[in-house]
């Protein structure tokens, strides 16, 4: 297990990170932490912090082996206040007594540890100089103030050695902001999934899909991300737009791990700083197992979604940051994965109802209704599977077939509608615009009875995405349709659904 930390050299002015490797070694005796690399007087000690600083938070010390920590590059004699955390916690990862970051990922620990296991942070701290966009795990205040001391840069803050188990560990692949346009998937799509892929590509519509493992969720959602509308002038793609000149070839693409912190997600923090929604301002941010974020981050979420940015407000300051993103999110509904309510439901769901409320319960129906689309998966296998639709497992479409037909509908919506931004982002004086009285009526049949403006107007968005798909300037009535069950019916389904 390898984490990086930061040392100081005996006459060295700043701080330099370095690599802690730690390394169990099967050799007799009782079992001791020993660092290599020329540490010095201060940090042989520290060992014993160390240890006495696992045992009392209730971890283990390796039994029969030998904890080798090297640190590299080992030449230079060290110094460090802040290398307690990163060994305790390199040693819980190795050892799995907490579950490790992704291999992918080497975290930045800086911290010093009491003997109860207290983390605190050293006094240099303030003085460190990350790069941008790493976030260092370290204590919450030093040992001579109680009030949390403010960093510079963004931070995972451990009161003890155990809220290691809580601190989102995002992998920095995961993580990554990407300005490449991803890769779309070379596997091709069951009709039913490739609609949805391509209504809420054109159309930059969030979506929720809701089903079975297997189904090919995630897959959708990575592909939604290669084949939206190329970063341009104006519009939702300006901030990276605005980085062109420094490579940006494509918008980003934020994919945080279910585990990160409302904080993290949001922003927020002494310095009140931005969230991993705001990097994902004008690009994706991708919400695998939707479920397991906490509570915090849907009611959170609610605001950005809706007016495409976010203000936070600490100790009597706020600051607003700018979050228009496409939200791309993908659950299963009960533990075993395997429920969806509705019709089709309870086939193969392994799950007591009390399971199921539970889960249930997880999602709350505000949150919910800020998705455009709200649609089930288990139909795409289902296709696949019955042989009485065996027709229909034939019709396909692949990666390549689907990109073409977003393409061509975001050209139409640019070069003939001569409409610069995506559906989704129209308002609804726009949205109204041209619906015959036959669509009003229509519309009047289907939200008159106390259904929300929102799903309205969301609808509608859809409908016009559905017609730029089919090349036409004016909505059909199978446009709105095809909208009304996108975006109405999953919902309806998702809120009558009671245990
Ligand atoms: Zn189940």
């Amino acid at each position: 297990m390898r984490v990086q930390s930061y040392i100081r050299q005996r006459n060295g002015l700043s701080a330099e990170l370095i690599s802690v490797e730690i390394e169990l070694s099967l050799q007799p005796g009782l079992p001791q932490i020993h660092i290599l690399g020329l540490p010095d007087a201060a940090l042989r000690e520290s060992t014993l912090r160390i240890r006495s600083a696992i045992r009392s938070q209730g971890f283990r010390m390796p039994q029969g082996s030998q904890v080798l920590v090297h640190l590299r590059p080992s030449h230079l004699r060290k110094s460090s206040r802040g290398l307690d955390l990163a060994v305790a916690a390199a040693l819980l990862w190795e050892m799995r007594q907490i579950p490790p970051p992704p291999p992918d990922s080497i975290p930045v620990v800086y911290g010093a540890l009491t003997l109860g296991g207290e983390v605190e942070i050293p006094d240099d701290a303030e003085e460190l100089t990350p790069e941008p966009g790493t976030v260092v795990i370290t204590g919450r205040s030093s040992s001579y103030s109680m009030a949390p001391v403010e960093l510079p840069y963004a931070s995972w803050r451990l009161s003890q050695l155990r809220d290691l188990e809580k601190a989102p560990l995002v992998s920095a692949a995961q993580n990554e902001v990407k300005f490449q346009r991803p890769l779309a998937t070379a596997q091709s799509f069951p009709l039913a999934a490739s609609r949805v892929a391509e209504v809420v590509a054109a159309g930059e519509h969030s979506v929720l899909v809701a089903g079975p493992p297997g189904s090919g969720k995630s897959t959708l959602v990575e592909s939604v991300a290669a084949w939206l509308e190329e970063p341009n002038v104006v519009g939702p793609a300006s901030r990276c737009f605005a980085k062109a000149e420094s490579g940006c070839a494509w918008r980003p693409v934020v994919r945080p791990h279910h585990s990160i912190t409302p904080l993290a997600m949001i922003g927020g923090g002494g310095q009140l700083w931005a969230g991993e929604i705001s990097r994902a301002h004008s690009g994706v941010l991708i919400m695998d197992e939707l479920l397991e974020f906490h509570p915090e981050i849907q009611e959170s979420l609610r605001e950005p979604m809706e007016t495409g940015s976010i203000t936070i407000t600490r100790a009597g300051r706020s600051k607003t940051f700018p979050s228009r993103f496409l939200a791309l999110a993908t659950t299963n509904l009960c533990e075993c994965g395997q429920y969806v309510p509705g019709a089709r439901a309870l086939s193969k769901c392994r799950c007591s109802r009390a399971q199921r409320r539970r889960s249930r319960a997880r999602l709350t129906g505000p949150f919910a209704d800020r998705f455009a689309v709200l649609t089930f998966s288990d139909g795409w296998l289902g296709a696949k599977a019955a042989t009485t639709k065996a027709a229909e497992a034939t019709k396909a479409r692949t990666a390549v077939e689907v990109g073409e037909r977003v393409a061509k509908a975001i050209d139409f919506r640019r070069q003939i509608r001569e409409q610069r931004v995506a559906n989704a982002y129209l308002d609804s004086a726009q949205i109204e615009a041209g619906l015959t009285s036959f669509q009003r009526a229509m519309l009047q049949d289907t939200f008159g009875n106390g259904l929300s403006l929102r799903r309205r107007d969301s609808v509608l968005r859809l409908a016009r995405t559905f017609a730029d798909l089919r090349q036409s300037v004016t909505l059909s009535h199978q446009d709105l349709d095809e909208a009304i069950h996108l975006g109405l019916h999953g919902h309806l389904l998702l809120d009558e659904w009671r245990e």
